[in-house]
């Protein structure tokens, strides 16, 4: 498919995302204040969320970089989830908060969710910016969301279509 900038249609404004960050990092800092916090980014696609919501939570913690890759170059998820997570920080025994940026089967935070549960944290939790409700086929408990979006391939805030439109600033579906 050949996807110019101008044929992306709008779902999410800048504002409305900025705000929506905020009030889960607000959340999320008085569900771990004491706690021993690692936050675990979830590559490629989340590190623009990743990096506006830990500005957003005032407390010490631990980031960890794992990287994840389900899609190849089109649209539609493989099914098989690629998994590299950084495991020289140990997980055991601390609190563990998983930062993506789509929950969509389901699959990929299924598996990353398995990856660390191995490691013994001491509580395992889920946060994704968008949540395809619609299209999940493996059952995974996300505890926060920034938004319910539809069934459409989405663009920007870091999260591509083959690598572009990681840098427009917004959500927007492809035509
Ligand atoms: P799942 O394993 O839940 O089917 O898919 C999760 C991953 O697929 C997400 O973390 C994201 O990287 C990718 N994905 C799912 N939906 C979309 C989408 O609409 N646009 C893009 N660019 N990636 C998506
Ligand atoms: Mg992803």
């Amino acid at each position: 498919m050949d996807v110019s900038s101008e044929d992306l249609v709008p779902l999410l404004e800048p504002g409305e995302i900025r705000a929506r960050v905020a009030e889960l990092g607000a959340e999320i800092t008085r569900e771990y204040r004491g706690r021993d916090l690692v936050l675990v980014c979830v590559l490629r696609a989340a590190v623009v969320f990743f990096a506006d919501l830990i500005r957003e939570i005032p407390l010490p913690f631990r980031c960890v970089f794992a990287r994840a890759a389900s899609y190849g170059g089109g649209t539609e998820s493989s099914g098989q989830v690629e998994l590299d997570l950084d495991v020289r920080e140990p997980l055991e025994g601390r609190h563990v908060l998983v930062v993506e940026d789509i929950v969509d089967t389901g699959r990929t935070a299924r598996a990353i969710l398995d990856a660390i549960e191995a490691h013994r944290p001491a509580s395992l939790a889920l946060c994704a910016l968008l949540d395809k409700p619609s299209r999940r086929e493996v059952d995974v408990p996300l505890r926060w969301r920034g938004f319910e979006v539809p069934d459409r391939f989405v663009v920007g805030y870091g999260i591509d279509f083959d690598d572009r439109f990681r840098d427009r600033p917004g959500v927007w579906m492809l035509p």
